[in-house]
């Protein structure tokens, strides 16, 4: 990857620690200490992924990624950000509605963990960025979508989805196990020209279920998180 890493965080040992490994692995890096410097430099763009500690002085990680996910630039606002959190109590909140994070280490954490994280979360940034393009086709349990045909088949059968349900079910079905808020799947689907109420994708979802799941009320593909939003189950995506 020729794009950097950026290293947020502002233990001078773990910032080091980190720049050291990923080096190693062929990465490029590069490192801040705080929130505001961090902000700054992202907003310069040309960034493949942002380690954020969630303990920063200035501005918190916590509130770092929830403007960045906010933010009016698109590429700003997709950019990869794996957190780095000393308390597992907070991973709901991280990867969650608010912050909407892609993943998260817990500290302390090993070497391998973190490079394996990192990989990870670039190859599914990568997968999402040449869906569409590409054409791809994405087989899911009895499920066949066809990303440049804009269908679904189900059982060999076609599912008459409309194009908004189409682009809703694809955004999930790319991201598995993602739990992906409300606000996230307007800013996707509908895109942020248009005001569009949080509940409407309650009821495309709704609609999309009826077609999609053999029991629209227990569904097997599309979960809901209560309270944040929904996702493509991981179990279904599992081969
Ligand atoms: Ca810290």
């Amino acid at each position: 990857m020729d794009k950097a890493v950026l290293i947020v965080e502002d233990e001078k040992d773990i910032r080091e620690i980190i720049e050291y490994n990923l080096k190693k692995q062929g990465f490029v890096t590069e490192a801040v200490q705080d929130g505001v410097q961090a902000l700054k430099r992202i907003r310069e763009g040309r960034l493949g992924l942002v380690i954020l500690d969630l303990m920063l002085p200035g501005i918190d990680g916590m509130e770092l990624c929830r403007i960045i996910r906010s933010d009016r630039e698109k590429a700003v606002r997709e950019t990869p950000v794996i957190m780095l959190t000393a308390r597992s109590e907070e991973i709901d909140k991280v990867l969650g509605l608010e912050l909407g994070a892609d993943d998260y280490i817990t500290k302390p954490f090993s070497t391998r963990e973190l490079i394996a994280r990192v990989k990870s979360v670039l190859r599914r940034y990568e997968t999402a960025k040449a869906g569409p393009a590409a054409e791809q086709i994405i087989e899911v349990g009895d499920l066949v979508v066809d990303t440049g045909k804009y269908q679904v088949q189900k059982a060999g059968r076609r599912l008459d989805l409309s194009a908004v349900e189409f682009k809703l079910f694809l955004y999930l079905v790319q991201r598995p196990g993602r739990i992906i808020s409300r606000d996230l799947l307007l800013d996707a689907v509908w895109g942020n020209e248009s005001y569009v109420e949080p509940r409407t994708v309650d009821v495309h979802i709704r609609r999309m279920r009826e077609k999609i799941e053999d029991d629209p009320s227990n569904p097997r593909y599309i979960m809901t998180k209560r309270g944040v939003g929904y996702y493509f189950s991981e179990k279904a995506a599992a081969p």
